[in-house]
This record gives C-alpha cells, structure tokens and sequence, in this order.
C-alpha cells in the first residue's frame, strides 16, 4: 500500500517537473510543498503502522501469558484444602487457617498485622469457628 502511494506521488511529481512552462507558477511550488508534506505523511503512517503490529503482537503474547497463569491459578485452586477466614479480636484483621490444620486439636495462630496469638479451637464439626483469645500479645 506504501508503495503505491509513493509511485503515485512520484508520478504526480514527475508530471509537474516535466512541465517546463509551469516551473515558475505558484501552482508548481505549491505542489512541490503538498508533495512533501504527503511524503512525511506516507513515511510517518508506515512507522506508525509497523509499531502497531508491533504491539498488537506483543499484546497477543501477554494475552497468551495471562491465560496460562490463569489455568495454572485455577488449577491451584482446585487442589487447595479449605480455608477458614478468622478475625483477629485484638485489630479485627483477616487470618486465613488451612482447615487441614484444625482436624486434630486446637491451633495456635499468630495475628500477622498485631502478632496476637490466636488459640483456633478443632473447628473440623461446628458451625460457627470458634475463636479464643489467650491476651498474650507479642
Ligand atoms: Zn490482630
């Protein structure tokens, strides 16, 4: 396409330049001005058309990376155990526990904002995960 648009302008140019009588006219100055300003044109479009395709293969590779990491996330999640969401009495923080870990007894937990310990009860048969709260802060 670039090129036809260049062999277009270069006919256009041509045909003025072998015009001898319109060499002096306005008219053959201004054409020589438009011709160059296309020209830029054409050379400016072609960069920006390269980069472009540039980018929108760049964008595909992302877009292939990003569907990776989420089947492997996926995947992840599938093979997670359950996870209790506690909160921390003392500052009201979210600490996830493996449920895997409270299947036997009770648990002591670090509070990972205020370093509470938190004592989690076997929560493997009840409802409602029960939470104590020795006072023993760090
Ligand atoms: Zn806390």
């Amino acid at each position: 396409m670039y090129e036809r648009m260049r062999r277009e302008l270069s006919y256009i140019q041509g045909l003025v330049e072998g015009n001898q009588s319109f060499q002096n006219s306005t008219e053959f100055k201004v054409i020589q001005r438009l011709a160059e300003v296309v020209d830029e044109l054409i050379e400016t479009t072609q960069k920006l058309d390269t980069r472009q395709a540039e980018l929108e293969e760049y964008v595909e590779s992302i877009e292939e990376d990003l569907n990776d990491l989420e089947l492997f996330a996926y995947d992840d999640e599938e093979d997670d155990e359950e996870v209790l969401e506690l909160t921390c009495p003392e500052c009201g923080e979210d600490v996830l526990v493996e449920a895997e870990d409270l299947e036997d007894e009770s648990v002591e937990l670090l509070c990972p904002k205020c370093h509470t310990v938190l004592i989690v009860e076997d929560a493997s048969d009840q409802e409602e995960k029960e939470l104590v709260n020795n006072g023993e802060g760090i």
